[in-house]
């Protein structure tokens, strides 16, 4: 690999975007962190060049539902571990939840997070804060200050909203602030709830995974009357249902749990109709003494960072009922629209965040070489099609054939 100025060439690879309508072989030309040039064969000029032939070239992914743990829960995971999980699974850009130690209710919290991930992270992260303080679910916190400091979201993740009166001040609030909300989902009847609270405050809200028929239902009647919510589906939900959890092992343990082969049809359904437009992973590292007690006592969660795309590719497309087209979208322009952010993507002059994926590669899943801190993945020794060969972040190659290349402070 040679090194020349900031210049990365990527050559001959089939250019994927579909939010704007690319598809097709092509090179991609990075310069000074930003993609200079897109197209045919584009002028070649001294630096690393990439060999993309056969390889998917992609926006880089986004996941807007991950746990980093830090501050206050290190031991399970922290920003610089999280997202070198991030680019190992071709993520570039991660938005994590709220629900650390103290929870992110404050601008003061919320800064510290975002100085923290400056200083130390892979990828680019993107801080979402608590709706209540503490999250007791009782006071608001301060949606416009949060807002004015960095939040892309307020979550109640962890601890749904369990009070009607809150969440329509919330919604109110939320609206005020244009600060989106992605809600924990806690079953069909807290779905039907908040859509019509969202309708009679007129804001946008987002569901978190999504793992029953019911609830994409009510989520597609919501969008076909014209409400501005929005849905999520994990990989773990749209491949695993319940009868694929062996009995007792605490990796098969989260929350929601997985639903009836039923469900994970409606699910796959709802991705091809553009009813859930997200694919996040709902990351959620836990150490691995944490997990290696009784079924009962072990906390619920997985991570699923390094495994997302590879688990959709290879359970859903390779399966041929949902198209490449909606699986890419759901992990680049879906998650940006939802969370107003701008959407990762292949035009000149955008931010060189890149994913090379190879759709032929084949791994078997080792948990324990895993970036992650943490071990709690449902897919350990499953063989998955599908693997990410490099990605690039602001046009530098942070990981390459799953080597991490000198990023992420530890
Ligand atoms: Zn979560």
């Amino acid at each position: 690999m040679t090194h020349g100025g900031n210049n990365v060439l990527i050559r001959g690879g089939r250019l994927f975007d579909p939010a704007a309508g690319i598809d097709g072989i092509g090179d991609v030309l990075v310069r000074d962190g930003v993609i200079a040039a897109i197209g045919g064969a584009v002028e070649s000029r001294p630096g690393e060049v990439l060999d993309a032939a056969g390889l998917y070239v992609l926006p880089g992914l986004m996941d807007m539902h991950v746990h980093l743990r830090e501050p206050g829960q290190e031991h399970k995971e922290t920003i610089t571990t999280g997202t070198r999980a991030a680019i190992a699974g071709g993520f570039t850009a991660v938005a994590c939840e709220p629900n650390t130690v103290p929870p992110c209710d404050s601008p003061q919290r919320l800064a510290a997070v975002i100085a923290i991930a400056e200083r130390t992270a892979a990828a680019r992260v993107f801080p979402k804060c608590a709706i209540t303080v503490g999250q007791k679910g009782r006071a608001l916190t301060d949606f416009g200050a949060l807002r004015a400091a960095g939040a892309v979201a307020a979550s109640d993740d962890g601890l749904c909203v369990k009070g009607e009166e809150v969440m329509r001040r919330a919604v109110s609030s939320a609206r005020e602030a244009g600060l989106p909300l992605t809600l924990h989902v806690d079953g069909p009847a807290m779905i039907e709830r908040d859509i019509a609270l969202a309708a009679e405050g007129g804001w946008a809200v987002h569901f978190s995974h999504v793992s029953l028929a019911e609830e994409a239902e009510l989520i597609g009647e919501g969008r076909a009357k014209g409400l501005r919510v929005s849905g999520e589906v994990t990989p773990h939900h749209a491949a695993l249902s319940a009868d694929d959890a062996p009995g007792g092992d605490a990796n098969f343990k989260m929350t929601p749990p997985l639903a009836s082969a039923r469900d994970v049809a409606a699910l796959r359904r709802a991705l091809v109709d553009g009813v859930l437009t997200v694919i996040a992973s709902d990351h959620a590292p836990h150490s691995p003494s944490e997990k290696a007690v009784s079924y009962e006592d072990a906390p619920p969660g997985v991570i699923g960072l390094e495994t997302a795309l590879a688990v959709i590719w290879t359970h859903r497309v390779e399966a041929g009922d949902v198209s490449p087209d909606a699986v890419v979208r759901a992990l680049t322009s879906g998650p940006a629209e939802v969370l107003g952010l701008p959407a990762p993507g292949l035009r000149e002059g955008a931010p060189a965040d890149i994913a090379l994926f190879d759709p032929k590669g084949a791994w078997i899943v080792e948990p324990e070489r895993f970036n992650s801190k943490a071990r709690n993945c449902p897919f350990a020794g499953h063989r998955l099609q599908g693997k990410v060969i490099a990605t690039l972040v602001g046009g530098r190659v942070v990981m390459r054939e799953g080597g991490i290349l000198g990023v992420g402070a530890a």
